[in-house]
């Protein structure tokens, strides 16, 4: 009875990337509250699991994610061609290093 419209259109409207273009989605992570843009297509070995405000997402560990029997999707980090170009010119090893707010909160 509770299964079918649960899980409809939980993901946010998607915009382009704005390194390659391709459509994506930003979703708020509630591991670390961040904003993440996420491959619009659902895929099987995605880690990021949109909770149902369509707003916040969970990012599962590589266990936790294969348990998953929902949709998941895959931050567009991972898949843009770009991100990878760019993070390799400037010298920048991880995203989560750049900024950190050095355990103020
Ligand atoms: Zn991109």
């Amino acid at each position: 009875m509770s299964r079918g419209g649960t899980y409809r259109s939980l993901q946010p409207k998607p915009t382009p990337c704005k390194l390659c273009g391709a459509p994506i989605f930003f979703v708020i992570s509630t591991g670390t509250n961040r904003r993440i843009p996420c491959d619009p297509e659902a895929v099987e070995d995605g880690d990021t699991v949109v909770l149902q405000d369509g707003v916040h997402a969970d990012v599962l560990g590589p266990d936790a994610a294969r348990a998953w029997v929902g949709r998941k999707y895959r931050c567009h980090f991972a898949t843009c061609p770009q991100t990878r170009a760019y993070r390799r010119k400037r010298g920048i090893p991880e995203p989560a290093s750049t900024k950190e707010p050095s355990g103020a909160w």
